[in-house]
C-alpha cells in the first residue's frame, strides 16, 4: 500500500488552473496505461480520478485475510498482444504472470476440458453428437461466407447456427456469448469468436481488409488447440496497476477524489470537417487548460459532460451503448476443494440456476488466502430484471445446489456488483470509438474498440489512441 501513499501525497487543494499537455479523465487501467505511455513519450500529464483509489475495476484488496480481485480475471494475449506491447515499451517493472491451466466446462452433472480443436469438439460429449456434427457444418458454412465476401462482424450467432439444436447446446452457446460479449446469441457477431491476434492501425481499410484474415482465424479455430498466452498475475490483478504506478515518471500528476464535471468543447462542425476542440476541463475542485484530452469514463456520461455540444448522431450512438451488470461471489473455503489447475465454466440448462465462471485464484497464488485455505471467485451476469439482493440469493443457490459439499466449508463471503466493460459488443446497440468528432479528444477503454475483451481490449484502445495522436500531429 506504500504505492498509494505516494499517490495520495500528490493530491493538492484548490489551485489556479494549470496547463498540461494532456488531461486524462479516469484512472482505471485504460487511463493509467494512457498516462504512462504519454508521459514516457515526453508529455506533461494530469490524471484525474473521482474515486480515492486508482485501478477502477482492475484492483485487488483485503477481505478477512483473503486478497480478492474486482471479479475473476484471466489476462489474454500475453505473448504478443497489446498489453505485452505496452509493457515492453513503457513498464519499468512487469508483473510475474503464472499459467492458468485449463478451462473446464461443467454441465448437467458432467465435466470436461473446453474443446479448443475439431478433435476435442468431436469428443466433447457434454453436448449431443447430432449438435456437434451440425455445428461442424456451421464452421464450413462460415468458410463459404468468408470466401463470398461476407463481413462476419455483421452476422449474428443465431443467423449461422442450426435452428434445431438441443437445449443443452443452446445453453452452451448462450454462456459463451454472454461471457465473451456481454450479449445474447441474437446480438453477438460471429467475428468476435475469430478475433485476430496482431494489432495494426489501418484507419482507411479496416472494413474492406477484414475477410481474408478470417480464413486463417477459422483454420486456427478448427485446428489450433488451447491458447497458451493466457495468464494470471501473481499477487492478484492489482500487480498490473502497481507496475504502472511505479513506472510513472515525474511528469505525471495523479489527482484522486476529484471528479470531472464539465468539458468545454468550442467551435462547430462544418460540412463534416472536424472543427471542434476541447478548451478546458473543470472538476469539482479545479480547472485545467489542455491541448489534448483522453476520456476513459462511461460513454453515457460524455454527452452530459460536454454540455450537449457534440454532433447529434455521435451522441445518439453513445446513448445506445449497452452494458451488462455482473455479480461476483468470493468464497473463502476452509481447506482445498478445487484441485484442478484451471477455471470452471458452469453452464446451466435449468432456468432457476445461472451460468457462472469460477476461478480458485489461490491455486495460482497461495498467498491470496490464509495458509491452508482456498479463495474462489464466481462471476455471474445479472439479468436486467433482477435486483441485487435477489441475484445474490440466486447465485448462492446455484453454487450450493451444484456443489452441496461447499456449504459447510465457507468461512468468508464477499459480494461485488460491477460493470465489467463499458460497452457490450453487440450488433444492435451503440459502441464508442477512440476517435471522436472533436479534434483533440480521444476516448479509451472497453467501449472504444471492437477487439478482444477486458484489459486486452483496453490496451488495444490505448495503442490506437497513441497511433491516432501521431497521425493527427498531437504526438511526436
Ligand atoms: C467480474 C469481472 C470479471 C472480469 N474479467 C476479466 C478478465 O477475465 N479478463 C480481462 O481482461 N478483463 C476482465 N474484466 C474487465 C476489466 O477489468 C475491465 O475491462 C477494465 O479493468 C476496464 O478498465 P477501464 O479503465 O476501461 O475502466 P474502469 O476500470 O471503469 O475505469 C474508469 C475510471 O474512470 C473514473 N471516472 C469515470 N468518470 C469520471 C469522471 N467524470 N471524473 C473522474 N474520474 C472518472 C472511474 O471512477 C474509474 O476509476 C472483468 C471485470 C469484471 C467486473
Amino acid at each position: 500500500m506504500d504505492l498509494f501513499y505516494g499517490i495520495s501525497n500528490q493530491i493538492k487543494g484548490p489551485q489556479l488552473s494549470k496547463n498540461f499537455d494532456v488531461v486524462i479523465v479516469g484512472a482505471g487501467i485504460s487511463g493509467l496505461l494512457s498516462a504512462l505511455a504519454l508521459s514516457k513519450e515526453g508529455k506533461n500529464v494530469v490524471l484525474i480520478e473521482k474515486d480515492n483509489y486508482v485501478g477502477g475495476v482492475c484492483r485487488t484488496y483485503d477481505v478477512d485475510g483473503y486478497r480478492v480481485d474486482t471479479g475473476p480475471h484471466i489476462i489474454t494475449r500475453l505473448d504478443s498482444g497489446p498489453l505485452k506491447i505496452l509493457m515492453d515499451r513503457y513498464f519499468d517493472v512487469v508483473p510475474k504472470f503464472v499459467p492458468i491451466g485449463k478451462y473446464y466446462v461443467r454441465m448437467n452433472g458432467g465435466g470436461k476440458p473446453f474443446p479448443w480443436s475439431i478433435r476435442e469438439w468431436m469428443t466433447f460429449d457434454l453436448l449431443p453428437i447430432e449438435d456437434r456434427s451440425l455445428m461442424m457444418k456451421t464452421a464450413f458454412d462460415l468458410m463459404y461466407m468468408v470466401s463470398a465476401g461476407r463481413d462476419l462482424s455483421e452476422v449474428t450467432i443465431d443467423e449461422v447456427v442450426p435452428s434445431n439444436l438441443s437445449k443443452t447446446t443452446i445453453a452452451f452457446l448462450d454462456y459463451l456469448s454472454y461471457f465473451m460479449l456481454g450479449t445474447s446469441t441474437a446480438n453477438a457477431p460471429v467475428a468476435r469468436f475469430l478475433d485476430r491476434k496482431e494489432y495494426k492501425l489501418d484507419r482507411a481499410n479496416e472494413k474492406s481488409s477484414i475477410s481474408i484474415p478470417y480464413v486463417g482465424r477459422l483454420y486456427n479455430l478448427l485446428i489450433g488447440g488451447r491458447p497458451n498466452d493466457q495468464m494470471y498475475p501473481r499477487g492478484g490483478i492489482q500487480r498490473i496497476v502497481d507496475s504502472i504506478i511505479v513506472s510513472l515518471p515525474k511528469n505525471v500528476e495523479v489527482k484522486l477524489s476529484e471528479e470531472v464535471v464539465s468539458i468545454d468543447v468550442e467551435g462547430v462542425r462544418d460540412g463534416g470537417q472536424k472543427a471542434q476542440e476541447v478548451e478546458r476541463v473543470t472538476t469539482d475542485r479545479d480547472e485545467y487548460e489542455c491541448s489534448t484530452l483522453i476520456y476513459s469514463g462511461s460513454p453515457h456520461d460524455l454527452p452530459g459532460l460536454t454540455g450537449g455540444n457534440l454532433p447529434v448522431d455521435y451522441v445518439e450512438n453513445l446513448r445506445n451503448v449497452e452494458q451488462v451488470d455482473s455479480l461476483t461471489v468470493w468464497l473463502g473455503l476452509d481447506g482445498e476443494t478445487f484441485t484442478q489447475p484451471g477455471s470452471e465454466m458452469w453452464v446451466s440448462t435449468d432456468p432457476s440456476y445461472h451460468h457462472t465462471w469460477l476461478i480458485p485464484t489461490s491455486n495460482y497464488d497461495p498467498h491470496l488466502a490464509p495458509k491452508g485455505k482456498q479463495l474462489v471467485g464466481f462471476a455471474f451476469i445479472v439479468p436486467k430484471d433482477v435486483d441485487p439482493e435477489e441475484m445474490r440469493r440466486r447465485a448462492m443457490n446455484t453454487i450450493f445446489t451444484t456443489m452441496p459439499e461447499l456449504e459447510g466449508r465457507v468461512e468468508m463471503v464477499h459480494y461485488q456488483e460491477l460493470v465489467p466493460e463499458k460497452a457490450c459488443w453487440s450488433i444492435n446497440s451503440g459502441f464508442g470509438d477512440v476517435e471522436t468528432p472533436v479534434d483533440n479528444l480521444y476516448c479509451v477503454g472497453s467501449s472504444t474498440i471492437k477487439r478482444s475483451m477486458g484489459l486486452t481490449r483496453s490496451a488495444y484502445s490505448v495503442l490506437r489512441m497513441l497511433d491516432l495522436m501521431k497521425l493527427d500531429g498531437n504526438q511526436k
